[in-house]
């Protein structure tokens, strides 16, 4: 009996804690969204960003830069639940589109019909439950996600039973959608649908366009717009639709885009310096179930064949293992401010920007010096 009582306390005391760190975010973030409200976009965009780097630097620990392959299991946990904030999975290979600004244009995956195994995405879903992973999953990666909904839908519903505390997303292209699929995905457990939308062939982004594009998908699912932020390059719309959040991205990608681990001439730019977050926030699993370092890297990319950081199609691998294993060597060749060797050479993904690459990198350095990590960092800007 006194094992029980100590058991529901010790439950009602998790509940609290839970209960006041999700209040203490939840008004964290309702200040800062209310206070980007008054800004324009191009400010609050840096903002975010010189945020995300400084929680970045200050997360830094020397675990996140060793090899713990000899760790206790534990240890990986805590490793992999601290730092990773969006696990990307692809629930098929097939892909409708090629489109020119996507690798998918050298590597067809239109007529690839295979589905990931069901076995290895539910041992991912009972690891990340087995942390009570609270970032995002997103489907997606070079697949279109709604090529086999029923599939995608049973995965939805054992990643919702199995990882009840993530956000669960898609990245779609919008061919498939319709508003009877919608309520398909609300009712299988997502919470967030990305919507891209694709200029036709031929025709070269403007507001107006991008304005026209996102109103035509509103009507076509029977949605309203509620709010829009325009850049220079983008258009970003939300959409009113209950239990499910709905975005849309219309982006210029005539100016806009990454060269995809140097797979892409035309989005080759200057020479990669700063650090990349993405070994250490992203965890990437491409159909075939191999781990990738980052988003831009695909294991059927003939270029990237040697990239892969471990193989979930194994039977009885774990994620935790491959994060806490052979990603920390991605981790500790991207920490520094140095050039980059390929395929991050000419890499623009979440690169830095410029004003901000002197105080990050004096933060980086102490941060380093901190934890007894030793990497030239600052000088090589200097
Ligand atoms: S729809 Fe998306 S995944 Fe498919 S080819 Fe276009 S950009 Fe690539
Ligand atoms: S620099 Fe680019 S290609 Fe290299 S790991 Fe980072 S995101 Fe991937």
């Amino acid at each position: 009996m006194m094992m029980e009582q100590q058991l529901g306390h010790q439950r009602i005391s998790r509940l609290i804690a839970k209960g006041y760190s999700r209040l203490k975010t939840w008004l964290s973030n309702w200040v800062a969204r209310s206070t980007e409200t008054l800004l324009p976009v191009e400010m609050v965009v840096k903002l975010r960003t010189g945020r995300d780097w400084k929680h970045w630097v200050n997360a830094l620990t020397l675990e996140a830069l060793e090899d713990l392959t000899n760790a206790p299991t534990e240890i990986k946990q805590q490793l992999f639940k601290a730092h990773v904030r969006l696990v990307e999975i692809e629930t098929h290979a097939k892909c409708n589109r090629t489109c020119s600004f996507c690798p998918n244009s050298i590597v067809d995956r239109r007529f690839n019909s295979t589905l990931t195994n069901s076995e290895l995405l539910h041992r991912v879903f009972q690891e990340l439950g087995s942390i009570n992973y609270t970032g995002q999953i997103k489907i997606a990666r070079y697949s279109e996600p709604l090529a086999h909904v029923d599939h995608l839908c049973a995965q939805i519903e054992i990643a919702r039973s199995l990882v009840p505390y993530a956000q669960i997303a898609i990245v779609t292209n919008t061919d498939y959608l319709t508003p009877t699929i919608l309520v398909r995905l609300r009712q299988a457990g997502l919470d967030v649908v990305y919507m891209s939308i694709y200029l036709k062939a031929g025709e070269h982004w403007t507001p107006e366009i991008a304005s026209d594009c996102s109103e035509k998908l509103a009507k076509k699912l029977g949605i309203q717009i509620t709010t829009c932020e325009k850049t220079s390059v983008s258009l970003r719309c939300n959409y009113e639709y209950e239990g499910l959040d709905l975005r849309s991205a219309c982006m210029n990608f005539e100016t806009y885009g990454t060269d995809r681990g140097n797979s892409l001439d035309q989005f080759i730019t200057q020479d990669r310096v700063s650090p990349c977050r993405e070994p250490f926030e992203t965890f990437v699993i491409d159909y075939t179930g191999a781990v990738m370092p980052c988003c831009n890297l695909r294991s059927d990319l003939p270029q990237h064949q040697s990239f892969p950081v471990g193989d979930l199609a194994i039977p009885n691998s774990s994620i935790f293992e491959i994060y806490t294993g052979h990603l920390s060597a991605w981790r500790r060749s991207m920490v520094g401010f140095d050039r980059k060797p390929f395929p991050c050479a000419t890499c623009n993904h979440r690169q830095l920007p410029k004003t901000l690459e002197v105080p990050v990198a004096q933060q980086l350095e102490n941060r380093l010096d901190q934890i007894g990590y030793k990497k030239p960092t600052i000088s090589s800007l200097i």
